[in-house]
């Protein structure tokens, strides 16, 4: 398509995404970085970075541009408080919190007393400063049953609550919608002439079905590819099946007709490691070899894994050289803290950036790091 076209296109989508309720959070559009020195290193593959880790709201995310719509429709469906439940450092809470606090909405959090609970740091911390009212449930509870409770309990005192997050159908898709604009940005800030070959992201379904319809709706010839946070093994996970769904899901409520299949869902768990929320050892070197080279933070959750993933591919040359290559970088950040010692495991706590040796002891106390590192 033509850029002509591609920006006709664009501005027929725009119409109807402005027709549906949206309320204002994020700073948009966030930047889109060249990574001249980590591309240098990666044989004539250019590297970009989306940075949707500076979307603006108490540390940002990806869930910030997706609140604008989730929240605008639970605004407009009349709700009067806002559920949502995960692990304790889930980013999703924190900038949900954030969200509430800045349209004066009552904001339930319902986390999962797990391994980053206590001592309180990362989002949880930043959850409870947003003033978020916390209903803590015991580590191997289901969350979405617990959401779904306090929700009964709330409806029982004539409240109107309005649930996101995990099993909340309505507000994944509308997380969906905000990643068809996402991608819009994009393609309107690369350097002319730039065929976008691929796309990566960390997703657990919503982020990555939006790019993938975008994609479809400008007719790009980019591979869309997701790499997941967590695998089947997880409550939270979505099949390609619920991926696409996704797609059709966001395509209904934009009003367009789409035929991605199931063939174009990408979706690449084979960098969890040893579970969701357990950093692995080539998500912490992809943390550092981002930092080092390019000044930019990755987390150990989702976004380092997701960037270990595209390191991986372009090893396995599954990514031809001279490809251009976006990685939508989601957030994520302020779990870097809850894993300060993870993420240092080959340095003294005392004397920053000081090499010591590895000393397996060092992990002893954290049962995620079984692998001894
Ligand atoms: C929530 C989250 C994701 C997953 O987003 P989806 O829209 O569910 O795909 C990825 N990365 C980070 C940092 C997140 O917080």
């Amino acid at each position: 398509m033509s850029s002509a076209t591609w920006q006709g296109r664009i501005a027929e989508i725009r119409v109807r995404l402005a027709e549906l309720p949206r309320t204002r959070l994020a700073t948009l559009p966030t930047p889109l970085d060249d990574c001249p020195r980590l591309s240098a290193e990666l044989d004539g593959i250019r590297v970009l970075v989306k940075r949707d880790d500076l979307t603006g709201l108490a540390f940002g995310g990806n869930k910030v541009r997706q609140h604008e719509f989730v929240l605008g429709d639970a605004i407009a469906s009349g709700a009067d408080c806002l559920i949502q439940g995960s692990a304790s450092q889930s980013n999703h809470s924190r900038q949900l919190a954030a969200a509430g606090a800045r349209l004066g909405v009552e904001t339930h959090l319902v986390p999962l007393q797990d391994a980053h609970s206590d001592p309180i740091q990362g989002n949880y911390l930043v959850s409870n400063l947003l003033g978020a009212r916390i209903h803590p449930v015991p580590q191997g509870a289901s969350v979405i049953d617990a959401k779904a409770e306090l929700a009964a309990s709330l409806r029982a005192e004539g409240r109107t609550p309005y649930v996101v997050g995990m099993g909340a159908q309505a507000a994944l898709e509308l997380a969906a919608v905000a990643y068809v604009e996402a991608l819009f940005e994009i393609v309107e800030q690369l350097p002319p002439d730039t065929t976008l070959d691929y796309l990566y992201t960390t997703s657990q379904g919503s982020t990555q079905a939006g790019l993938l319809l975008a994609c479809e709706l400008l007719e790009l010839p980019t591979r869309v590819v997701g790499i997941g946070p967590l695998d089947a093994s997880h409550e939270a996970y979505i099949p390609p099946r619920g991926i696409l769904e996704l797609v059709q899901g966001a395509a209904r409520r934009l009003g367009v007709e789409t035929s991605v299949g199931l063939e174009d869902v990408i979706h690449d768990t084979d960098f969890v490691g040893e579970g969701y929320g357990v950093p692995s050892t080539d998500g912490i070197a992809a943390i550092h070899r981002l930092a080092s080279t390019e000044g930019i933070l990755l987390d150990p959750v989702y976004t380092g894994k997701g960037f270990a993933g595209l390191l991986a591919h372009i090893v396995a040359q599954r990514i031809p050289a001279s490809s251009t290559v976006v990685f939508l970088h989601t957030g994520g950040l302020p779990a870097l803290f809850e894993y300060a010692e993870r993420l240092t495991g080959s340095r003294s706590p005392h004397g920053v950036g000081e090499q010591l040796p590895e000393t397996p002891q060092s992990h002893k106390s954290h049962p995620e790091s079984r692998e001894t590192a």
